[in-house]
């Protein structure tokens, strides 16, 4: 197989290192990777479990998951590779950017392709299904739920951290904080209230909403407009892409 390398930048280490991607828009085919540098790959169009899996996950995802590109890949992505074996070093694959090979975390800052390209002629062995094969129709829908609703909650965790930090960071701003400071963290804190609560979602997609036109109006009224130089505007613009993210 074909494949073109990409150059990474590790965030963790600021090392720059290459990685192989599939050649073209690679639509509807995967390559996988694990820690170890294994890698795998998962043709949609003729996979075994895809389809099957696919239907399975559909019917448990809510309407919005459905209809939200990013977020749908987002759950989908650990389903699709839970119906996939272990690595030869029995380790689970992933489907985000690669591993750095020199400190071994997935933290990507800048990447893309080499230019002019680079290409390397790799052996990736098929994804298979064997211990997903083994499932029962009950079990593999067990097993679908449990990693949709890991994934649901992981992504709400980051948002209130997001939340949270912004909170804290207004907090502790010296000298004293200007009024649209001051109803800023009103609005956060109430936006975390909800947040956290469970079974919520109706009611922090109205707060949501409510936040996202605070700060708008604010800078619409205030300054003319929004002002991407606005370190407090990127970060309330940041909070409300995540929420999109969570589907809310
Ligand atoms: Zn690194």
């Amino acid at each position: 197989m074909k494949l073109h390398l990409f150059w990474y930048e590790c965030k963790n280490c600021k090392k720059i290192f290459k990685s192989p991607e599939l050649c073209g828009d690679g639509y509807g085919e995967f390559l996988f990777f694990d820690e170890s540098g294994n890698m795998t790959y998962l043709n949609s169009f003729t996979d075994s479990a895809f389809d099957e899996v696919t239907a399975i996950f559909r019917g448990i995802i809510t309407e919005q998951e459905r209809n939200n590109t990013s977020l749908y890949l987002k759950l989908f992505s650990p389903v699709l590779i839970a119906t996939c074996d272990l690595s030869p070093t029995n380790q689970i694959y992933q489907m985000r950017k690669p591993f750095c090979p020199i400190c071994k975390k997935i933290n990507i800052g800048h990447f893309g392709p080499t230019n002019p390209p680079e290409f390397v002629q790799m052996e990736i062995p098929n994804a298979t299904h064997h211990a997903w094969d083994q499932l029962s129709d009950n079990e593999k829908r067990s097993l679908v739920e449990k990693i949709i609703e890991e994934t649901r909650k992981k992504t709400k965790k980051t948002l209130i951290g997001k939340v949270k930090s912004f909170i804290a960071d207004l907090d502790a701003k010296k000298p004293p904080k200007d009024s649209f400071e001051i109803l800023l963290r009103d609005q956060l804190q109430n936006y975390l209230v909800e947040l956290e609560k469970p079974n919520n979602d109706e009611r922090v997609k109205v707060v949501a909403k409510s936040f996202g036109s605070f700060y708008r109006n604010f800078y619409f009224e205030n300054k003319g407009g929004l002002d991407w130089s606005d370190p407090l505007l990127i970060r309330c613009s940041e909070i409300m892409s995540l929420n999109l993210k969570n589907g809310l």
